[in-house]
């Protein structure tokens, strides 16, 4: 039986009170991670003949060594592996996740996905036992995001009452509480109803005095514009209500703001029905985003999350944000670029994102030529996690 299997009979989580299911679950995914490390391949490993997505498009077939989790320089003495001409892609970045278990983390990983951003979890520690597992998605995460008072979130269950923020004096409160937690990155929720703009102002400025990155939920131009405002550093969704303007674009760019979109996620609110919301700005938004020059970032929002009325799948809905994105105007290598070289250093994760000597050996074969056709991504034949093969 594959590790996979037996996650899934035996330890299966629990279907998800929200931040509860991994602590319970702690004692199972410790042994996985053993499993994992037992289970690790030989240390050099030699991938010929494959064609190299290298940021602009493919190269012809040449070889790819994995040395000790690293792309290596030297084939010699390695294992070879023939990959029949198949396309290797840098591992994919989904740069918007909910993770709560090994089973979204598992499912990520068979999708190619090998680093994911978290970008709410909660309680304190609740990804801790799932970060560093060989074979397994790198995580990273923003713990417990800031709301205001009354908001959605704040009601959502097991929400942690010190993400409620009154106003800027508890900013660096805030701050200093989710770094006390390790948390990677800062994360506000700013909504129409929400935080005002001395409190996110005041969120975003003490974040970033300690050099954390700012990440801002907003769904409507009116919670963009506070964002921008605030000076975050990234912004995502995009509006439901209105598309993103020229001007607006054009302060993205000026700030250096990068949009991580989730065009799966809007695509899902927008099939709702609430009144005035239309899948169409979205899309005109990211387009918009484009034409501006601004940094556009493949993020699904995937979650399993009670009281979340959507649930992009883990994994599958990064090859779905893709697709959407080629249908909002960017180019296939634009696409591949926002799931690969672009996350990596909007994130600052710069060992990462493309296939060069030094990096991870993150990496994912797939079938078919997604620079010709981004749907060739879904078609996903190896996955290789720090030099680590998923399976
Ligand atoms: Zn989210």
């Amino acid at each position: 039986m594959c590790v996979n299997e037996w996650i899934r009979r035996d330890f299966a989580m629990p279907a998800a009170v929200a931040g509860t299911a991994v602590a319970t679950a702690s004692a199972p995914v410790a042994a996985v991670a053993r499993a994992r490390a037992r289970r690790i391949p030989a240390p050099r490993v030699a991938l010929t003949n494959v064609r190299v997505f290298d940021g602009n498009g493919l190269t012809g077939p040449r070889t790819v060594v994995i040395d000790h989790g690293v792309i290596g320089l030297s084939a010699v003495g390695a294992r070879k592996v023939d990959c029949g001409g198949a396309v290797l892609l840098p591992g994919l970045i989904d740069s918007h996740v909910h993770v709560r278990d090994m089973t979204a983390l598992d499912a990520l990983a068979a999708h190619g996905v090998t680093t994911a951003l978290d970008m709410a979890s909660f309680p304190a520690g609740a990804l801790t036992p799932l970060r560093g597992i060989p074979g397994l998605t790198d995580l990273r995460s923003a713990g417990t995001p800031a709301v205001a008072p009354g908001s959605p979130q704040s009601g959502l269950p097991t929400f942690p009452q010190s993400g409620v923020v009154i106003g800027p004096e508890q900013a660096d409160a805030f701050v200093a509480a989710r770094l006390a937690e390790h948390a990677d990155h800062i994360k506000i929720i700013v909504d129409d109803s929400g935080l005002d703009q001395a409190t996110v102002t005041a969120l975003t400025e003490a974040a970033q005095r300690l050099g954390r990155l700012v990440m801002a939920h907003a769904t409507t131009a009116t919670a963009v514009d506070r964002a921008l405002t605030a000076g975050v550093d990234m912004i995502h969704h995009v509006p439901l209500d209105a598309p993103v303007t020229a001007a607006t674009a054009a302060r993205y760019v000026r700030g250096a703001t990068a949009a991580v979109p989730t065009l799966t996620m809007m695509e899902g609110f927008a099939g709702l029905g609430v009144p005035g919301h239309a899948y169409a700005s979205a899309r005109a938004g990211v387009a918009a985003l484009h034409k501006a020059g601004a940094l556009i970032l493949a993020g699904t929002d995937a979650n399993a999350t009670p009281g979340i009325p959507v649930h992009p799948p883990f994994g599958a809905s990064l090859h779905r944000e893709l697709e959407l994105l080629v249908d909002a105007g960017l180019s296939t290598v634009e696409a591949l670029r926002a799931a690969t070289a672009s996350p990596a250093r909007a994130f600052r994760l710069y060992d990462r994102g493309a296939i060069r000597p030094g990096n991870r050996a993150d990496l994912v074969l797939v079938d078919g030529d997604p620079v010709a056709d981004i749907r060739a991504t879904r078609a996903v034949q190896r996955v290789w996690i720090g030099g680590v093969a998923h399976s």
